[in-house]
Order: structure tokens, then C-alpha cells, then sequence
């Protein structure tokens, strides 16, 4: 045999008995997403590279080291998308989406890439479910959305879920901190790792999410945010902060969540779940007030989120069992010319929408019900030359081993009729 090509590290296959849970977990989200007044955006998976450099910022693991960048073919730097908003942002500049309605909400789900150190709920490839608010200063937006995610979770039976939430001021408060976190950050170059070294004097904002400890020690004392907001945005995010009050949804304030893009100002937040070890954040999102004119559009507000869709699988109380599809009829037929019958009324069911599970491969009678049991069929039609010859199908049951003689002629009908109705005589 020759040598086996295996996928690339960091990335995975997603087989059946598992793609379908994703699809129950892809539909859950839809329904609620559009429940919202959210319309799907298809985008796509390539984009010019200075659109992240641009958006996400020239400071961030993500632009440094992480997003698979190549020349295409004339020699132009493109982009494997590690994140969504920027290609939703270009998109509604792109097409002047504003001008229809200034208020556009966006979904969108698909393969995100980044090239980080593979590990357990860590991927190379990975999948982001996203929704996007543009157009919306009100901070009741930003409750909403978080909202959306407990209630998404909640549906998906995820335990442990924590909301942590944190507000990264605007232009007019943040310089103020970013002064005073510089200063603080002059006493500490010793103790800091060399990106931190590097990026504290351009954008010491990146070093309060740093994850390598010790950095994570030394930051135990840095000025808090929260401390520099001015009035707007303390009002903003106080808002924010009541109206999950009245939804009911419990949060933590966690000054040190600013996320590992440049884009946030005001409102970030961060979900977690105990559950899941070291990579316990299965979403993160924030406000992005000033991405949109950063990219040559309107000065136009907006907010977001990502939903970490393979964290998700994992942690979502659900039984990968539950959502496996099992044929209603499985069809055993025997010998030549009843697997030719057999064939055209099987293709016949299936137009009805009857899902029909035939094995045209002239097995045993006895290998073809082990099969049907294997594949948790609700009913089995038999047909042998002796059947077919009496212009018979033998119909049963699995569940309560019934099993009845009906007519060839209109067979797809009767087994459709009966399958629909869950009884023998329908
Ligand atoms: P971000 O786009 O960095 O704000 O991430 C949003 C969410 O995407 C995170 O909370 C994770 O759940 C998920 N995520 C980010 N990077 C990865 C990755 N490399 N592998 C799997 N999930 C990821």
C-alpha cells in the first residue's frame, strides 16, 4: 500500500455522527438569530491582508504570528480569515448597505484560521458562529446580544456558563488610561515577556491580555479602565449593566477583559464555562465603534460577537445520539428481480420524503435485518422472488415486531402512508 497523506496539524475532519450535531447546533442558533431580526451574510474565506492588518491591528497575536498569509499568484498578500467582522464590516461598506437601512444585523458561520499552538478546543482551522449589530449606539443592544448568547447556551444544555463583562472607554477616555498604564508599565520591563517589552510603549493595552504568567503576575497591580471611563461611557455601560439586571442574566465585571483585537472600544464581554479547562472562553464580542470609518465608511457604531463553535460542540450538554438519522424503512430484497422492483418504489419513497435506507448488494436475508438493526431502521420491507411473485411486500415493524403482507401495486404510497401515521393501519 502506499504511503497515507494525513490531514494538516491543527486541523480536523468533521465525520458523520458528529456533522450532525453540528447542524442541530448551527439550526438552534439560526432559529434564534432570526427570532432577532438577524439576516445570514456569506462571505468569503479569503480576503487582501491589510484588511486584518488595518482592522485587528498591527500589535495583536493575531496579525504578528498567526494568520496564514501568502502571495496569490501576481504576487498580491491574501488573507486566510482569522475572524469575521472585518469581512462583515468591508461588506456593508462595499455595497453601501447603510443607505438601505442604517440598522443592519448579520449572522454568519464558517472556518476561521489561525496559526496558533494546536491543543484540545485549540485548532488551526476552527469554526466562528458570528453576529453582528451595525448601526446601534444604544446600550440595550449590547445587553441583547449577550442575551442571545445565555439563551443560545442555555438551549444547548452548556453548564457553567459565565458572562464576564468590561468596558474599554472610547477615544476621548481611553488616552488618559493608556498614560497612566504606561507609566505603570515603565517599572515593570524586567518582568514582562520581550512581545510585552515591545508593545508597551505603542499599545500597552495588548499586555493586559497577555497569557504567558508571569506577565499575568506582574499586571496583578495595573491601573483598571473601569477607573478612567468618562461620563458617556460609564453611563453606557452602566445601562448595559441594569438591563442584563432586568433580563436576569448574572455577569462579573472583569477589568482586565480587553480582548485580542483593537477594534473593541466600550463594551467587551467574554463567555466561559468551567467545563472546559484552559480554553474556557466559547465567546467573546464587543463594541467596534470606530471600525467602520477605520475602513472608509461612515462614522457608524456597531457591536458583535464570536461564538467558538467547536468549544460549543464540546461542551453542549447534548448526546451526539440523539441526533443521528435513522433510515424510517430499510428495504431487503432477495434475489435479482426483486431488487429490481425493490429499487424503483425505494426511489419512489424517498421522493416522498420517506428517509429509505436498500442494499443493493444481494446479501443474506439475515445480514440484511442485522444491518436494519444496526442502523436503527423503524421498518423493514421485505420482498423475495416469493413475494414478488405473489405481488406482496412483507412490511415490520422493528419496534413492536408486527409484521403484515401488503400489495405490490402502490406499495411506496402504503409504506409512506404508514410510516407518516406511526401504525400499520394508517
Ligand atoms: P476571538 O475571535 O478571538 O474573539 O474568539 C472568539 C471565540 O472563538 C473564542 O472565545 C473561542 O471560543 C473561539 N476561538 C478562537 N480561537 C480559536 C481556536 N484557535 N480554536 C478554537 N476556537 C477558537
Amino acid at each position: 500500500m502506499r504511503e497515507m497523506i494525513q490531514l494538516i496539524r491543527g486541523f480536523k475532519d468533521i465525520l458523520p455522527g458528529e456533522a450532525e450535531l453540528w447542524q442541530h447546533i448551527e439550526k438552534t442558533a439560526v432559529a434564534l438569530f432570526e427570532a432577532y431580526g438577524f439576516s445570514e451574510i456569506r462571505l468569503p474565506l479569503l480576503e487582501k491582508s491589510e484588511l486584518f492588518a488595518r482592522s485587528i491591528g498591527e500589535d495583536t497575536d493575531i496579525v504578528e504570528k498567526e494568520m496564514y498569509t501568502f502571495p496569490d499568484r501576481k504576487g498580491d498578500l491574501v488573507t486566510l480569515r482569522p475572524e469575521a467582522t472585518a469581512s462583515i464590516v468591508r461588506s456593508y461598506i462595499q455595497h453601501k448597505l447603510y443607505a438601505q437601512d442604517p440598522v443592519q444585523k448579520f449572522y454568519t458561520i464558517g472556518p476561521m484560521f489561525r496559526r496558533e499552538r494546536p491543543q484540545k478546543g485549540r485548532y488551526r482551522q476552527f469554526y466562528q458562529i458570528n453576529a453582528e449589530v451595525l448601526g446601534v449606539d444604544s446600550a440595550l443592544i449590547d445587553a441583547q446580544l449577550i442575551f442571545m448568547l445565555v439563551t443560545l447556551f442555555s438551549r444547548l444544555a452548556v453548564k457553567d456558563v459565565e458572562v464576564h463583562l468590561n468596558s474599554l472607554g472610547c477615544p476621548s477616555c481611553r488616552p488618559e488610561f493608556k498614560a497612566a498604564l504606561s507609566g505603570f508599565l515603565s517599572g515593570l520591563k524586567e518582568k514582562l515577556c520581550a512581545d510585552c517589552v515591545r508593545r508597551s510603549g505603542r499599545n500597552p493595552l495588548r499586555v493586559l491580555d497577555c497569557k504567558v504568567p508571569s506577565c499575568r503576575d506582574a499586571m496583578a497591580g495595573a491601573p483598571s479602565l473601569l477607573d478612567f471611563l468618562c461620563t458617556d461611557c460609564s453611563t453606557h455601560f452602566q445601562t448595559v449593566q441594569d438591563a442584563l439586571g432586568g433580563l436576569h442574566v448574572p455577569f462579573t465585571i472583569n477589568s482586565r477583559l480587553v480582548r485580542g483585537l483593537d477594534y473593541y472600544t466600550r463594551t467587551t464581554f467574554e463567555i466561559q464555562t468551567r467545563s472546559q479547562g484552559a480554553q474556557n472562553a466559547i465567546a467573546g464580542g464587543g463594541r467596534y465603534d470606530g471600525l467602520i470609518r477605520l475602513l472608509g465608511g461612515p462614522d457608524t457604531p456597531a457591536i458583535g460577537f464570536a461564538i467558538g463553535f467547536d468549544r460549543l460542540v464540546e461542551t453542549a450538554g447534548l448526546n451526539r445520539s440523539d441526533f443521528i438519522k435513522k433510515p424510517d424503512v430499510f428495504v431487503a430484497a432477495l434475489g435479482e428481480k426483486s431488487t429490481r422492483s425493490a429499487f424503483d418504489w425505494s426511489c419512489a419513497l424517498g421522493l416522498a420524503g420517506i428517509t429509505v435506507e436498500m442494499d443493493p448488494g444481494g446479501k443474506s436475508l439475515k445480514s440484511l435485518m442485522k444491518r436494519a438493526d444496526r442502523l436503527g431502521a423503524a421498518y423493514v420491507a421485505i420482498i423475495g422472488e416469493n413475494e414478488l411473485d405473489k405481488g406482496e411486500v412483507l412490511l415490520r415493524n422493528m419496534a413492536t415486531k408486527e409484521q403484515n403482507a401488503l400489495p405490490l401495486a402502490g406499495i411506496a404510497e402504503r409504506i409512506a402512508a404508514i410510516v407518516r401515521a406511526g401504525t400499520m393501519r394508517p
